[in-house]
């Protein structure tokens, strides 16, 4: 099968239609329309094999893996998700990865309306690019800065269960096919693509506005990601380690994979504390944990407590980020 016939087979014809896509897959390029009054957001990953994903991934699992990370981006702009497209390359032909990959990839994509309209097709070592393209009501994508002094911060999700379920696929060795619930985190994470409009103000169920004053996803780890989030604004903060879901009793998550894992995908934001009576009538409709772990502060770095006691990482791999 050539470069053709799987974009047609596979690419071309399952996606919904979407009246501001002027011309989709088959041309030269894309044409789209965005309509007045608002602004465009873009985002682009690459996954590569054997850096970012384990050789063997699941073909539907990586379909969905290569959009929900770069869905997850255009979430933390708290935009809405419009058109992607798709660069792919790929050892050989196969017909049944190819299938499964482009499963994964619609079965995501269909579920929150984004039209793939173009992309490539080339021959080499197994890597995958998707960018994304989504909306704001023109000036209000919310940054990673922006955050004052007195400001609530929030994760939602459970941070480092995709780490965890990482460790247990490498514990694994060739039995790669395990099925848990921290697996799935790895290879399925959720793009809090719903969550991120509603903190900017695009809560569709309520007449309630939120918006967040700052906002970051976590790809790197919980611990870099909120430090990159308050540092962006010049603030920091003592966090409630012990406040968040991976931190209880029946949770089976060790404090270096809350901390210090990557993948989670999750959405860490600021809430100025005047809307928090507003945030919490929209949290009441999200689906995933939210988590709040402390106050932004002037002349501190991010640190974690236990208890109310400084956690000063009796891991030996603890290290501050200044
Ligand atoms: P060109 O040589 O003009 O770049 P291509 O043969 O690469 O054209 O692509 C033909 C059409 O198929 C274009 O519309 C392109 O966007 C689309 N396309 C190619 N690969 C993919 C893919 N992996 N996913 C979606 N669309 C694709
Ligand atoms: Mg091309």
């Amino acid at each position: 099968m050539d470069e053709f016939e799987i974009i047609d087979r596979f690419f071309s014809a399952p996606q919904r239609k979407r009246r501001d896509v002027r011309l989709g897959i088959g041309d030269d390029a894309a044409i789209t329309r965005i309509p007045a009054g608002f602004d465009l957001v873009i985002a682009t990953d690459s996954l590569v094999e054997g850096t970012h994903f384990l050789p063997g991934t699941p073909a539907h699992a990586l379909g969905h893996r290569c959009l929900a990370v770069n869905l997850s981006d255009l979430a933390a702009m708290g935009a809405k998700p419009l058109w992607c497209t798709l660069a792919l390359s790929l050892p050989d032909a196969d017909v049944d990865w190819v299938q499964r990959f482009s499963a994964g990839f619609f079965a995501l994509a269909d579920r929150f309306g984004i039209a793939l309209i173009g992309g490539d097709t080339v021959r080499g070592p197994l890597s995958v690019t998707v960018t994304v393209h989504g909306q704001v009501q023109a000036g209000s994508g919310v940054c990673r800065s922006g955050a004052n002094v007195g400001d609530l911060v929030y994760v939602t999700g459970s941070p480092g269960s995709a780490a965890a379920g990482l460790d247990l696929l490498r514990a694994s060795g060739d039995q790669i096919d395990v099925e848990s619930d921290l697996v799935r985190s790895f290879w399925y994470p959720e793009p809090r693509v719903i969550e991120g409009m509603a903190l900017n103000n695009l809560a569709q169920s309520t007449a309630t506005s939120v918006t967040a004053s700052a906002m970051i996803d976590i790809s790197d780890g919980l611990h870099i990601d909120v430090s990159r989030l308050l540092g962006a604004s010049d603030l920091g903060a003592e966090l409630a380690l012990d406040a968040l879901p991976g931190f209880q009793a029946d949770s089976a998550l060790t404090v270096e994979q809350i901390l210090f894992g990557g993948d989670d995908y999750e959405l860490c934001f600021c809430v100025p504390p005047a809307a928090e009576a507003a945030f919490k009538k929209i949290v009441a409709d999200w689906h995933c944990p939210v988590t709040k772990l402390g106050v932004a502060r002037k002349d501190v770095v991010v640190s974690w407590l236990i208890n109310g006691t400084p956690y000063d990482g009796n891991d030996s791999t603890f290290v501050h980020f200044e």
